[in-house]
């Protein structure tokens, strides 16, 4: 346990913190690529980047923060945030909910166990369920209106990997079994497989880690892109976004990200790790090898480890330390 006084956010201080975690993290061994989508098993296990984006459009980074990957599970925050301006957040969350699983992201028994309920937009049946929640006329416009989202959040045309989508599109057989059972328990809101092809396309964009710290920092900054300028979403549903991610965000270790790091997050099998600093700052790591939750090891080595470099746990209380981050550390 550490003891350090409030770090002050100034520009030098948050690039040594980013240099630091990169290169005290470089050579973390552990994990491996996610092998059920077959183009995830194909990237170079040692690509590793890192990013800070502050509320104000600063950008600092370190490592291969220009390699697109698949954004995966965290396309799942930007759906929500479209699904729950859509029907307000009141409906959202009576449709969805907002408690932990305690379960697999993929998991079945999750919705036997819940009445179908999906309980979280940040597992998989959440968030096809949230993906039905959409308004749209037909499967184009739901998937332009998702598509549009994480182009606002990230203030750059993100665009469709071909090559992701049909990876994954043709190997997706569990979500299809899981949309049809929203649809028999009244929980889909769309045509079941409709929901399952726009959300496969959701997880199928590419994006860098500068994007994904820029798509938190719009998130950190009260729902206003900070380096476009544009009002992505409502103040209002920022703080519901934050709960979501505070509960789900990190799979089965999202009380273990609470309880080490102390901050909202969101990861994804394409080995990208996000964290928000309410009204601060954001942090991601990319890094493809995962621990045998989901998330990826390097990832949140780094993101946590810039996290308590720079004071931000919101659990913090005047001369508490930080708990050591090996806390975190999952093995099979
Ligand atoms: N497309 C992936 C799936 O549905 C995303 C999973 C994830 O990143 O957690 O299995």
């Amino acid at each position: 346990m550490t003891l350090h006084a409030q770090a002050t956010l100034d520009a030098q201080t948050i690039q040594a913190a980013v240099d630091a975690a990169h290169r005290d993290n470089v050579a973390l061994q552990g994990g491996a690529n996610a092998s059920y989508i077959p183009y995830l098993a194909s990237v170079d296990s040692s690509l590793f980047g890192v990013a800070v984006v502050t509320a104000e459009g600063e950008v600092y980074s370190a490592g291969d923060a220009d390699f697109e990957f698949a954004i995966e599970s965290i396309s799942k925050v930007f759906t929500m945030a479209r699904a729950m301006a859509d029907v307000g957040p009141v409906e959202f969350h009576q449709k969805i909910g907002a408690d932990p699983t305690g379960l697999p992201f993929n998991s079945v028994m999750a919705l036997e166990l819940h009445n179908d309920k999906p309980l979280s937009p940040l597992v998989n049946a959440g968030a096809m369920s949230s993906a039905s929640l959409v308004k749209a006329a037909d499967t184009e416009q739901r998937w332009q209106r998702i598509l549009e989202t994480q182009r606002a959040f990230a203030g750059r045309e993100v665009q469709l990997s071909p090559e992701v989508n049909t990876s994954e599109q043709t190997t997706n057989f569990h979500n299809r079994a899981i949309a049809w059972l929203l649809y028999s328990g009244g929980a889909m809101y769309s045509d079941p497989m409709e929901a399952c092809d726009v959300y496969t396309r959701q997880c199928s964009t590419l994006i860098s880690v500068k994007d994904l710290a820029t798509m938190g920092a719009t998130i950190a900054s009260g729902g206003v892109n900070p380096v476009t300028g544009e009002r992505v979403v409502d103040a209002e549903l920022v703080p519901h976004m934050l709960a979501e991610m505070t509960m789900e965000g990190l799979y089965t270790s999202s009380g273990d990200w609470a309880y080490t790091v102390g901050l909202p997050g969101k990861s994804g099998v394409g080995g990208g790790v996000l964290s928000v600093a309410p009204g601060k700052l954001a942090i991601a790591a990319f890094s493809p090898p995962l621990d045998p939750v989901g998330n990826s090891v390097r990832g949140m080595a780094a993101v946590g480890q810039v996290a308590q470099r720079l004071d931000l746990s919101l659990y913090k209380v005047p001369g508490a330390g930080d708990p050591p981050l090996s806390a975190l550390l999952k093995r099979a």
